[in-house]
């Protein structure tokens, strides 16, 4: 096995001199690097464990391959109490440059643009994948969550509502 370099999370990162170099990367970015997520969080969110590597795949297009870990907290839609999301995302990223258009790049392969120095923001776009991962309507696990046992309740007097009062039936025959 070929050795590769082990090098920490940098802010901003040249995809196509660390793809030349096969870098590997793997460290933590720090939760305050990541005022956005800790937006889309209820108030807390973790550091997040990230490792990648860069590369050319078969077609020498270049790639930035990798996964992280992160945790935040969220509002449970079913009891409105906090609980602490655990999330995991994957990603293949491939740099626009001047030789591969978005039409080059294969669909598996997210396009990121480069700025004029040819750097892209890596720690903005992992902050991104951590934030389009959070769900919509967050809630509990059904074991957890301890608003279960009031949604079944409220689950079985709706279903009462929906069938005649027995006790109007009786005053009916009554008359
Ligand atoms: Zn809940």
């Amino acid at each position: 096995m070929r050795a590769m370099q082990l090098v920490k999370i940098p802010l901003t990162l040249d995809p196509i001199k660390s793809a030349k170099m096969k870098s590997i990367y793997s460290g933590g970015i720090e939760s305050s690097q990541l005022p956005r997520l800790l937006e889309a969080s209820a108030g807390f969110c973790s550091d997040i464990q990230v490792q990648f590597s860069c590369g050319n795949d078969e077609f020498g297009t270049v790639i930035v391959k990798g996964h992280a870990q992160g945790e935040v907290s969220l509002v449970c839609q079913r009891c409105m109490k906090e609980f602490i999301q655990k999330i995991s995302v994957e990603f293949c990223y491939s740099p626009l440059t001047a030789k591969s258009t978005e039409e080059d790049i294969p669909d598996t392969y997210e396009p990121i643009d480069m700025d004029e120095t040819g750097h892209v923001e890596i720690v903005k776009l992992i902050e991104d994948e951590f934030i389009v991962s959070i769900p919509f309507f967050p809630m509990h696990d059904v074991d957890t969550c301890s608003k279960e046992q009031d949604f079944t309740l409220g689950d079985i007097d709706d279903g009462v509502e929906e069938r005649p009062n027995p006790f109007a039936v009786l005053q009916n025959l009554k008359k």
